[in-house]
Protein backbone atom coordinates (compact mmCIF):
# COMPACT_ATOMS: atom_id res chain seq x y z
CA UNK A 1 0.00 0.00 0.00
CA UNK A 2 0.99 3.41 -0.91
CA UNK A 3 1.88 5.84 2.29
CA UNK A 4 -0.23 8.63 2.21
CA UNK A 5 3.06 10.78 3.57
CA UNK A 6 5.98 12.54 1.40
CA UNK A 7 9.00 11.29 0.42
CA UNK A 8 10.78 13.85 2.89
CA UNK A 9 8.70 13.30 5.81
CA UNK A 10 8.95 9.51 5.88
CA UNK A 11 12.97 10.01 5.31
CA UNK A 12 12.99 12.85 8.09
CA UNK A 13 10.92 10.53 10.90
CA UNK A 14 13.42 7.38 9.41
CA UNK A 15 16.49 9.55 10.39
CA UNK A 16 14.93 10.03 13.22
CA UNK A 17 15.27 6.50 14.76
CA UNK A 18 18.56 6.15 12.81
CA UNK A 19 20.24 9.07 14.77
CA UNK A 20 19.01 7.39 17.90
CA UNK A 21 20.14 4.22 17.05
CA UNK A 22 23.57 5.91 16.40
CA UNK A 23 23.45 7.69 19.67
CA UNK A 24 23.41 4.16 21.34
CA UNK A 25 26.22 3.02 19.34
CA UNK A 26 28.15 5.96 20.15
CA UNK A 27 27.57 5.05 24.08
CA UNK A 28 28.41 1.56 23.40
CA UNK A 29 32.13 1.54 22.19
CA UNK A 30 33.08 3.97 25.20
CA UNK A 31 31.35 1.53 27.39
CA UNK A 32 33.15 -1.47 26.13
CA UNK A 33 36.55 0.94 26.32
CA UNK A 34 38.34 0.33 22.65
CA UNK A 35 38.22 3.16 20.55
CA UNK A 36 39.94 1.74 17.83
CA UNK A 37 41.27 5.24 17.22
CA UNK A 38 42.78 5.61 13.42
CA UNK A 39 44.67 8.98 12.52
CA UNK A 40 43.41 10.46 8.96
CA UNK A 41 45.08 13.32 7.58
CA UNK A 42 47.37 14.08 10.77
CA UNK A 43 46.89 13.75 14.95
CA UNK A 44 44.33 16.27 14.91
CA UNK A 45 42.13 14.19 12.03
CA UNK A 46 40.93 10.82 14.25
CA UNK A 47 38.17 8.05 13.30
CA UNK A 48 37.36 5.65 15.58
CA UNK A 49 35.17 2.59 15.76
CA UNK A 50 32.68 4.65 16.89
CA UNK A 51 32.86 6.67 13.26
CA UNK A 52 33.01 3.91 11.29
CA UNK A 53 30.27 1.58 13.11
CA UNK A 54 27.64 5.04 13.17
CA UNK A 55 28.43 5.22 9.40
CA UNK A 56 27.43 2.47 8.57
CA UNK A 57 24.73 2.06 10.67
CA UNK A 58 23.19 5.23 8.89
CA UNK A 59 24.48 4.90 5.81
CA UNK A 60 22.82 1.21 5.59
CA UNK A 61 19.73 1.84 6.76
CA UNK A 62 19.24 5.08 5.00
CA UNK A 63 20.13 2.96 1.68
CA UNK A 64 17.87 -0.44 2.27
CA UNK A 65 14.61 1.90 2.81
CA UNK A 66 15.54 4.83 0.46
CA UNK A 67 17.41 3.01 -2.43
CA UNK A 68 17.62 5.95 -4.92
CA UNK A 69 18.76 8.47 -2.28
CA UNK A 70 22.65 10.02 -2.96
CA UNK A 71 24.07 9.69 0.81
CA UNK A 72 27.99 10.93 1.09
CA UNK A 73 29.47 10.18 4.31
CA UNK A 74 32.67 11.15 5.76
CA UNK A 75 34.15 8.09 6.55
CA UNK A 76 35.89 6.14 3.71
CA UNK A 77 35.15 2.21 4.16
CA UNK A 78 35.59 -0.76 2.29
CA UNK A 79 32.03 -1.47 0.96
CA UNK A 80 31.13 -4.52 2.86
CA UNK A 81 28.37 -6.54 4.56
CA UNK A 82 27.13 -4.25 6.92
CA UNK A 83 25.86 -6.29 10.21
CA UNK A 84 22.29 -7.17 11.03
CA UNK A 85 22.15 -5.04 14.20
CA UNK A 86 23.78 -2.43 13.00
CA UNK A 87 20.39 -1.88 11.02
CA UNK A 88 17.43 0.81 11.96
CA UNK A 89 14.21 -0.12 10.52
CA UNK A 90 11.90 2.05 12.87
CA UNK A 91 10.24 5.92 12.09
CA UNK A 92 8.99 8.03 14.66
CA UNK A 93 5.88 8.49 14.57
CA UNK A 94 5.56 12.14 16.04
CA UNK A 95 7.18 13.39 13.19
CA UNK A 96 4.61 11.37 10.71
CA UNK A 97 2.24 13.39 12.50
CA UNK A 98 3.54 17.08 11.28
CA UNK A 99 2.66 18.32 7.86
CA UNK A 100 5.12 18.41 5.22
CA UNK A 101 5.90 22.41 3.75
CA UNK A 102 3.99 22.62 0.89
CA UNK A 103 7.14 23.11 -1.42
CA UNK A 104 8.49 19.51 -0.25
CA UNK A 105 5.52 18.06 -1.02
CA UNK A 106 6.39 16.34 -4.67
CA UNK A 107 10.28 15.73 -4.12
CA UNK A 108 11.55 12.63 -5.11
CA UNK A 109 13.61 10.03 -3.54
CA UNK A 110 16.29 10.47 -6.01
CA UNK A 111 16.47 14.35 -6.14
CA UNK A 112 17.48 14.45 -2.04
CA UNK A 113 21.17 14.18 -0.93
CA UNK A 114 21.87 13.25 2.53
CA UNK A 115 25.27 14.66 4.22
CA UNK A 116 25.83 12.14 7.31
CA UNK A 117 28.63 12.69 9.97
CA UNK A 118 28.51 9.65 11.88
CA UNK A 119 30.18 11.46 14.69
CA UNK A 120 31.15 15.14 15.06
CA UNK A 121 33.54 15.81 17.78
CA UNK A 122 35.96 12.99 17.36
CA UNK A 123 39.18 15.12 18.86
CA UNK A 124 36.75 15.59 21.79
CA UNK A 125 35.26 12.16 21.71
CA UNK A 126 38.89 10.55 22.17
CA UNK A 127 39.71 13.23 25.16
CA UNK A 128 36.41 12.26 27.07
CA UNK A 129 34.57 15.48 26.24
CA UNK A 130 31.63 13.46 25.45
CA UNK A 131 28.75 16.22 25.53
CA UNK A 132 30.67 17.61 22.53
CA UNK A 133 29.89 15.20 20.66
CA UNK A 134 26.47 14.82 18.17
CA UNK A 135 25.43 12.86 15.02
CA UNK A 136 24.60 14.88 11.89
CA UNK A 137 22.07 13.86 9.20
CA UNK A 138 21.54 16.76 6.60
CA UNK A 139 18.82 17.12 4.06
CA UNK A 140 19.88 19.09 1.00
CA UNK A 141 17.17 19.86 -2.60
CA UNK A 142 18.67 21.51 -4.83
CA UNK A 143 21.64 22.36 -3.51
CA UNK A 144 20.37 23.93 -0.18
CA UNK A 145 20.13 22.48 3.13
CA UNK A 146 16.40 21.71 3.97
CA UNK A 147 16.02 19.15 6.71
CA UNK A 148 18.26 17.82 9.44
CA UNK A 149 18.54 15.30 12.39
CA UNK A 150 21.21 16.03 14.86
CA UNK A 151 21.40 13.15 18.03
CA UNK A 152 23.48 14.53 20.83
CA UNK A 153 24.47 11.23 22.74
CA UNK A 154 25.74 12.67 25.89
CA UNK A 155 23.01 15.63 26.13
CA UNK A 156 22.81 15.48 30.30
CA UNK A 157 26.23 13.63 30.53
CA UNK A 158 27.51 16.13 32.76
CA UNK A 159 24.26 16.84 35.07
CA UNK A 160 24.31 13.16 35.35
CA UNK A 161 27.97 13.39 36.60
CA UNK A 162 26.92 15.74 39.00
CA UNK A 163 24.19 13.92 39.93
CA UNK A 164 26.20 11.21 40.63
CA UNK A 165 28.94 13.22 43.27
CA UNK A 166 25.39 14.32 44.73
CA UNK A 167 24.66 10.83 45.26
CA UNK A 168 27.76 10.13 46.66
CA UNK A 169 27.90 12.47 49.40
CA UNK A 170 24.37 11.40 50.24
CA UNK A 171 22.68 14.45 49.66
CA UNK A 172 19.36 14.39 48.88
CA UNK A 173 18.20 13.81 44.89
CA UNK A 174 16.50 16.47 43.48
CA UNK A 175 13.86 15.41 40.68
CA UNK A 176 13.57 12.53 38.28
CA UNK A 177 17.09 11.06 37.15
CA UNK A 178 17.99 12.98 33.77
CA UNK A 179 18.05 10.71 30.84
CA UNK A 180 20.94 10.48 28.30
CA UNK A 181 21.25 11.87 24.86
CA UNK A 182 18.83 13.53 22.71
CA UNK A 183 17.54 13.70 19.23
CA UNK A 184 17.09 17.83 17.47
CA UNK A 185 15.25 18.14 14.15
CA UNK A 186 13.76 20.42 11.87
CA UNK A 187 12.64 21.15 8.73
CA UNK A 188 12.35 24.31 6.67
CA UNK A 189 9.02 25.90 6.70
CA UNK A 190 7.94 23.67 9.53
CA UNK A 191 10.54 24.72 12.39
CA UNK A 192 12.70 22.51 14.46
CA UNK A 193 12.14 20.59 17.83
CA UNK A 194 13.64 18.57 20.73
CA UNK A 195 15.15 21.42 22.22
CA UNK A 196 14.15 24.64 23.88
CA UNK A 197 15.12 27.92 22.27
CA UNK A 198 16.77 30.48 24.25
CA UNK A 199 18.46 33.48 23.64
CA UNK A 200 22.34 34.38 24.50
CA UNK A 201 22.94 37.47 27.11
CA UNK A 202 21.57 40.87 25.59
CA UNK A 203 24.14 42.84 24.65
CA UNK A 204 27.41 40.62 25.14
CA UNK A 205 29.27 39.25 21.94
CA UNK A 206 30.08 35.44 23.16
CA UNK A 207 31.62 33.77 20.45
CA UNK A 208 32.24 30.09 20.20
CA UNK A 209 34.97 28.68 17.76
CA UNK A 210 37.20 25.78 17.45
CA UNK A 211 38.93 24.32 20.22
CA UNK A 212 41.47 21.47 18.55
CA UNK A 213 41.77 23.15 15.03
CA UNK A 214 42.68 26.77 15.80
CA UNK A 215 45.24 29.31 13.84
CA UNK A 216 46.35 32.59 13.33
CA UNK A 217 43.51 33.50 10.69
CA UNK A 218 40.72 31.76 13.35
CA UNK A 219 42.19 33.58 16.32
CA UNK A 220 42.29 37.27 14.45
CA UNK A 221 38.81 36.63 13.17
CA UNK A 222 37.24 36.04 16.83
CA UNK A 223 39.53 39.10 17.98
CA UNK A 224 37.95 40.67 15.95
CA UNK A 225 34.15 40.25 16.85
CA UNK A 226 35.45 42.29 19.72
CA UNK A 227 34.01 39.37 21.84
CA UNK A 228 33.07 39.90 25.54
CA UNK A 229 33.71 35.97 26.11
CA UNK A 230 35.34 32.57 23.59
CA UNK A 231 34.31 29.54 24.55
CA UNK A 232 36.26 27.39 22.64
CA UNK A 233 34.73 23.97 22.11
CA UNK A 234 34.49 20.59 20.06
CA UNK A 235 31.87 20.05 16.44
CA UNK A 236 29.99 22.40 14.48
CA UNK A 237 26.92 20.40 15.86
CA UNK A 238 27.71 21.36 19.31
CA UNK A 239 28.46 24.86 18.64
CA UNK A 240 25.40 25.45 16.57
CA UNK A 241 23.34 24.03 20.14
CA UNK A 242 25.25 26.54 21.92
CA UNK A 243 23.77 29.55 18.98
CA UNK A 244 20.16 28.14 19.90
CA UNK A 245 20.09 27.43 23.68
CA UNK A 246 21.88 31.35 24.36
CA UNK A 247 25.00 30.09 25.18
CA UNK A 248 26.90 31.45 22.37
CA UNK A 249 26.09 34.47 20.09
CA UNK A 250 27.82 34.03 17.15
CA UNK A 251 30.36 30.86 15.72
CA UNK A 252 33.13 32.37 14.36
CA UNK A 253 35.28 29.62 12.15
CA UNK A 254 37.82 31.64 9.34
CA UNK A 255 39.87 28.23 8.27
CA UNK A 256 39.57 25.34 5.85
CA UNK A 257 38.63 22.41 8.09
CA UNK A 258 34.93 22.08 8.21
CA UNK A 259 32.76 20.02 5.85
CA UNK A 260 29.31 19.75 4.03
CA UNK A 261 28.52 17.24 6.58
CA UNK A 262 29.55 19.25 9.42
CA UNK A 263 27.26 22.44 8.76
CA UNK A 264 24.49 20.80 6.75
CA UNK A 265 22.31 19.54 9.38
CA UNK A 266 23.13 22.00 11.64
CA UNK A 267 22.84 24.77 8.95
CA UNK A 268 18.69 23.21 8.96
CA UNK A 269 18.09 23.70 12.85
CA UNK A 270 19.63 27.33 12.97
CA UNK A 271 17.76 28.53 9.80
CA UNK A 272 14.24 27.01 11.03
CA UNK A 273 14.71 28.82 13.84
CA UNK A 274 15.37 32.59 12.02
CA UNK A 275 19.11 32.42 12.53
CA UNK A 276 21.94 32.47 9.23
CA UNK A 277 24.85 30.58 8.46
CA UNK A 278 27.12 30.99 5.56
CA UNK A 279 31.21 31.36 5.05
CA UNK A 280 32.60 34.06 6.02
CA UNK A 281 32.15 36.07 3.00
CA UNK A 282 28.70 35.30 3.69
CA UNK A 283 28.00 33.52 0.56
CA UNK A 284 25.33 30.46 1.40
CA UNK A 285 26.57 27.12 1.27
CA UNK A 286 25.75 24.15 -1.25
CA UNK A 287 24.92 21.39 -0.82
CA UNK A 288 24.13 19.41 -4.39
CA UNK A 289 26.06 16.38 -4.86
CA UNK A 290 28.93 17.32 -7.38
CA UNK A 291 29.79 20.07 -4.82
CA UNK A 292 33.35 20.02 -3.08
CA UNK A 293 33.00 18.78 0.43
CA UNK A 294 35.29 21.16 2.06
CA UNK A 295 33.83 24.42 3.70
CA UNK A 296 36.91 26.24 2.38
CA UNK A 297 36.07 29.95 3.33
CA UNK A 298 34.84 28.88 6.93
CA UNK A 299 31.78 29.21 8.65
CA UNK A 300 29.69 32.35 10.21
CA UNK A 301 26.82 31.96 11.97
CA UNK A 302 24.56 33.32 14.46
CA UNK A 303 21.05 33.34 16.03
CA UNK A 304 20.54 37.00 15.90
CA UNK A 305 22.60 39.95 14.83
CA UNK A 306 24.49 37.97 12.17
CA UNK A 307 25.08 41.30 10.06
CA UNK A 308 26.95 42.86 13.37
CA UNK A 309 29.37 39.91 12.65
CA UNK A 310 29.46 39.82 8.92
CA UNK A 311 30.51 43.24 9.15
CA UNK A 312 33.32 42.85 11.58
CA UNK A 313 35.36 39.81 9.48
CA UNK A 314 38.65 41.81 8.48
CA UNK A 315 39.79 42.15 4.83
CA UNK A 316 42.87 40.28 5.23
CA UNK A 317 40.83 37.18 6.74
CA UNK A 318 38.49 37.13 3.90
CA UNK A 319 41.35 37.49 1.00
CA UNK A 320 43.13 34.64 2.84
CA UNK A 321 39.83 32.33 2.37
CA UNK A 322 39.00 31.76 -0.97
CA UNK A 323 35.65 30.01 -1.69
P1 LIG B 1 35.84 21.87 15.34
O1 LIG B 1 35.16 23.16 15.57
O2 LIG B 1 37.34 21.95 15.43
O3 LIG B 1 35.29 20.76 16.15
O4 LIG B 1 35.55 21.53 13.82
C1 LIG B 1 34.25 21.29 13.32
C2 LIG B 1 34.27 20.15 12.33
O5 LIG B 1 35.18 20.46 11.28
C3 LIG B 1 34.77 18.84 12.94
O6 LIG B 1 34.14 17.76 12.28
C4 LIG B 1 36.23 18.82 12.60
O7 LIG B 1 36.73 17.53 12.49
C5 LIG B 1 36.25 19.53 11.24
N1 LIG B 1 37.51 20.27 11.08
C6 LIG B 1 37.73 21.57 11.31
N2 LIG B 1 39.02 21.89 11.07
C7 LIG B 1 39.62 20.76 10.66
C8 LIG B 1 40.94 20.45 10.26
N3 LIG B 1 41.90 21.37 10.21
N4 LIG B 1 41.20 19.16 9.90
C9 LIG B 1 40.22 18.22 9.95
N5 LIG B 1 38.96 18.46 10.32
C10 LIG B 1 38.65 19.71 10.67
MG1 LIG C 1 32.46 16.70 11.94
MG1 LIG D 1 32.91 13.14 11.95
Amino acid sequence: MASSHTVLMRLVASAYSIAQKAGMIVRHVIAEGDLGIVEKTCATDLQTKADRLVQMSICSSLARKFPKLTIIGEEDLPSEEVDQELIEDGQWEEILKQPCPSQYSSIKEEDLVVWVDPLDGTKEYTEGLLDNVTVLIGIAYEGKAIAGIINQPYYNYQNNEKQKLREDRSEAKAGPDAVLGRTIWGVLGLGAFGFQLKEAPAGKHIVTTTRSHSNKLVTDCVTAMNPDDVLRVGGAGNKIIQLIEGKASAYVFASPGCKKWDTCAPEVILHAVGGKLTDIHGNALQYNKEVKHMNSAGVLAALRNYDYYASRVPESVKQALVP
